[in-house]
């Protein structure tokens, strides 16, 4: 038997059906599905995708059946129409459309109103009784015809419009009589035949033959595959055409079309939303010529029609169990559906419909956290924009969306400057090429961040997204001008004090103070607000929570390196702390002139007469990270970074420097310099630091085993886990363990106490992850820090991969950018293999995940299957983290069902 691939449609008797959309592409497949449950809708036939996948891999010929498949079609629609192609009594008329399995919103093809030619109009005039109808289509399919199917610029035929409404004063074209129609059809064919060479053709099968492979043809447009690349649509085989019979929107005032949401797309409000137009095509809609009705209206003008569209509309939605988006066009007086697809919808109508849908009973709430996507909930967390707003400001530039939520302010260029400002009362940006720990209190006290550079781990977007906080990073085309303070950005100047609104969500950096509000869901969960909390979206977001808790397997942690962090975290889901960064507290207040101390000792007694300065810093830092995990594990991280950090990078710092250390500014640029690494990131840092200078890690242990013994005195369950970081080789881990251990049992038998503290490893270093049996059988737990093992493993600059990584993608030689997606195929093969052979040598070792893909959905899923116990994440990731970890395992139940 010949392969089928055209498929039939009309009432009751479809072939296809909506499990078909591979083949029929989204459209044909909801088309046939829709006639089969007895929605109206126009027949016709949908050509299948194999058919453009032949057409391309067969130097754009068709299958040899198809001709004949597609004549036993057209037979078929003109006797269930009882109408002809071509006829002049009674002509069928179809619409030619696209349709791939996956919506390309306008992307591609589309020709309506083909069949006419100089007989088929006058059938038109007859059947329709409307002569000016009858013209006014004729125009515009030889426009359509010529631009879509043969090329031709749309322009010639609208200006020759406009010099016919010009000649006969006609201000809108519908003022045009039907002479001057005729006249305009004459002069359109004239159009045609100058540009295409040939007349316009008067066959409608040929008509419709041509525009069957304009429409495969638009597969490969430019701007379809763009789009397929943007959206990261692959694999499909191509698009579907579909042919169907036209019906009217424009036939008078009994006429109209319209397109609806069963649901609202933007808040998931339960009401039927949409617009109409009265005696309008579909195209009127599209083209904005006209301001369309609101759908209630339609209950006003066209009560029946109204009824039966919200009937439809109920039909639709219980068939297809999700909010659907609808067109629909009215020919005097008859309702006709011409599609239905699953509705776009924001990050609230998302997780408000799966919601809505669990306590309807129409899915379970599996389905609905299967629905939710990621980010689609972290828009329930963070301020937003008000859209009219957005819509009117200014955009002067976008860069990364490096940590989420709306932000306005007035612009600043120091983490100074940002603080006093705050202090006067004042919202404001901080502005800088890239931030560095010392500006963590500017960090802090702005609404957001804006950088010109660094990338999605840089300083600034770790620091910002571990407090929620709005930071748009890399902004390459911002010149940020320090000394004049101001920001020029192509012609537009910025200057310090201005306004500048951020989008943390797009990435998008807006002129002046673009109105927002905040989430009810920070205030109710973090903030305790009781208000808040009976906010519906409060109480939404628990009930996701809790279903994905149901679910999981994987532990959530956090990354927080303050008191004020771990109690938002664990507000948010957090069951412990997977990373703190001991480094992100130097700074605070008197504390960072000890670690300078520290840095520029020339001998071992300075340093420790430094480092006991920093100790009970340090030991009350951790005693409030513990105060709040109360009962929770908490990995404590020795320092890392490389020292120069820490030191002060302005004439001023190095000049009080110099005074506190009583020393020359000459003999203190020496010691700076002496410390200069030429690659730090490969440099003196990590463990090395420790193994060079142990007396560090005996402070740090020291402080760490104190608080812990410490508060479990006051009753609270302390399970400090020490970890180190950066290692290479099993020797340095033993090196440090063995002060780690020394220094703890010293404290514990000292104070006596019984605190229980474990002793690990991060996993960053590729080396590690391949002698991870060697590792393992001496440290207790692995933490893959995945922002270094990233780097190292590429061997990209974390800091500066921001320079390529974009065209890397755009070329395709990466699929995403590794340090926000976990590369599976090299990074995540080393995470495999450390747990793999750490656990042969260990069975007990827990192995979890730091780097910031522990709060990216796609690398969660990895962990899960990775065999992880935890991942850990930005407080504000915590949420996401839940949710993905439940859809892996809602996943892999489906499909050991199948
Ligand atoms: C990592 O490298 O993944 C990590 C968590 O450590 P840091 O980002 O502090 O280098
Ligand atoms: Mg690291």
């Amino acid at each position: 038997m010949a392969k089928k691939f055209v498929y039939f449609f009309s009432k009751g008797k479809s072939e296809g059906n909506a499990t078909m959309k591979s083949i029929l592409g989204g459209k044909g497949a909801n088309l046939a599905e829709m006639c089969s449950i007895g929605v109206p809708v126009p027949p016709g036939f949908t050509v299948s995708t194999e058919v453009c996948d032949y057409y391309y891999k067969q130097g754009n010929k068709y299958p040899s059946q198809l001709q004949k498949q597609i004549d036993a079609n057209i037979a078929m629609l003109e006797k269930t129409m009882g109408a002809k192609l071509g006829d002049s009594n009674n002509p069928l008329l179809v619409s030619v459309r696209s349709g791939a399995a996956v919506s390309m919103p306008g992307m591609m093809d589309t020709v309506l109103n083909l069949g006419l030619n100089d007989a088929a109009v006058a059938g038109l005039a007859k059947k329709t009784g409307n002569q000016r109808l009858a013209w006014d289509a004729y125009r515009r399919f030889i426009d359509m015809f010529g631009n879509v199917v043969m090329g031709v610029d749309h322009d010639h035929f609208e200006e020759k419009l406009t010099t016919i409404k010009k000649k006969y004063k006609a201000e809108q074209d519908n003022d045009l009589t039907v002479t001057q129609l005729k006249e305009l059809v004459h002069e359109y064919k004239n159009i045609y035949k100058k540009y295409v060479k040939k007349p316009f053709p008067t066959d409608a099968k040929s008509q419709l033959m041509a525009a069957i492979n304009a429409v495969f043809g638009s597969w490969n447009i430019e701007r379809a595959v763009i789009y397929r690349r943007i959206n990261k649509i692959t694999g499909l085989l191509g698009t579907a055409v579909n042919v169907q019979a036209m019906v009217f929107g424009n036939m008078g005032s009994t006429s109209g079309t319209g397109v609806a949401f069963t649901r609202n797309p933007s808040n998931g409000e339960k009401k039927f939303f949409g617009e109409f137009l009265i005696n309008a095509q579909g195209e009127d809609v599209v083209a904005g010529i006209r301001t369309p009705e609101p759908i209630e209206e339609l209950k006003k003008e066209m009560p029946k029609i109204y009824k039966q569209l919200d009937g439809i509309k109920e039909k639709l939605e219980k068939h297809y169990r999700d909010i659907q988006d609808v067109e629909f066009t009215i020919q005097e007086g008859r309702l006709f559906m011409l599609q239905t697809r699953t509705g776009k919808r924001t990050g609230l109508a998302a997780v408000k419909i799966a919601y809505d849908m669990v306590k309807e009973k129409m899915i379970t709430p599996q389905e609905a956290l299967m629905r939710i996507e990621g980010e689609q909930l972290n828009q329930l967390l963070f301020p937003i924009f008000d859209p009219i707003a957005v819509s009117k400001a200014k955009k002067i530039v976008t860069g990364l969306p490096a940590g989420p939520g709306a932000a306005s302010g007035q612009v600043v260029f120091t983490a100074d400057d940002a603080q006093s400002w705050k202090r006067q009362g004042k919202k404001v940006i901080l502005v800088r090429h890239e931030t560095s720990p010392e500006d963590v209190a500017g960090m802090d006290a702005a609404e957001g961040i804006l950088t010109s550079t660094g990338g999605m781990t840089s300083h600034a977007a770790v620091v910002a997204r571990g407090w929620g906080k709005c930071c748009i990073a890399g902004c390459s085309s911002l010149n940020i001008n320090y000394s004049k303070k101001q920001i020029t950005v192509g012609k537009t100047i910025v200057k310090e004090g201005d306004y500048l609104s951020l989008d943390g969500t797009t990435g998008e950096v807006m002129l002046g103070n673009v109105k927002s509000t905040t989430s009810p869901v920070i205030s109710g969960v973090v903030e305790n607000n009781s208000v808040a909390k009976k906010s519906p979206i409060y109480k939404m977001f628990i009930q996701i929570m809790k279903w994905a808790d149901q679910y999981r397997k994987l532990n959530i942690r956090t990354n927080a390196d303050t008191p004020k962090d771990s109690a938002a975290a664990r507000r948010l889901g957090a069951e412990g702390i997977g990373l703190t960064r001991t480094e992100h507290m130097f700074f605070e207040g008197e504390r960072i002139w000890a670690v300078r101390e520290f840095i520029l000792a020339q001998d071992l007694k300075a340093r420790e007469v430094a480092l006991k300065k920093l100790l009970p810093y340090q030991r009350k830092d951790f005693e409030g990270i513990f105060k709040e995990m109360d009962g929770l594990p908490v990995t404590i991280r020795l320092l890392d970074p490389p020292l120069h950090e820490f030191l002060p990078n302005d004439a001023d710092g190095e000049k009080e420097m110099a005074k506190r250390l009583k020393i020359s500014s000459a003999e203190l640029k020496d010691l700076v310099k002496k410390l200069h690494e030429i690659n730090p990131m490969l440099g003196h840092r990590g463990c090395r630091l420790s193994i060079t200078y142990p007396e560090l890690c005996i402070m740090q242990t020291t402080a760490i085993i104190e608080a812990a013994a410490n508060m479990a005195k006051k009753g609270i369950k302390v399970f400090p886990e020490i970890m180190i970081p950066l290692i290479g080789t099993v020797n340095e881990f033993e090196y440090l363990e063995e002060i780690v251990r020394k220094t703890a049992e010293s404290i514990l038998s000292k104070v006596k106490s019984k605190v229980k503290y474990t002793v690990g490893t991060m996993i960053e270093i590729p080396r590690a992850a391949l002698v991870a049996d060697k590792v393992a059988s001496k440290a207790e737990f692995f933490s893959f820090g995945t922002n270094d093992l990233t780097q190292m493993t590429f061997g990209y600059s974390r800091d500066d991969a921001g320079v390529f990584l974009p065209e890397y993608i755009e070329k395709k030689i990466l699929s995403a950018d590794p340090f926000q997606t976990i590369d599976q195929e090299g990074v995540g093969q080393l995470v495999e293999t450390a747990v793999r052979l750490g656990r042969k040598t260990n069975k007990k070792l827990k192995c979890g995940i730091c780097g910031e893909h522990g709060g990216d959905p796609e690398s969660v899923k990895f962990c899960h299957k990775a065999g992880l116990n935890y991942v850990s994440c930005s407080p504000y990731r915590v949420p996401i983290a839940r949710l993905a970890a439940a859809q892996i395992v809602i996943q892999e139940k489906g499909k050991s069902k199948k």
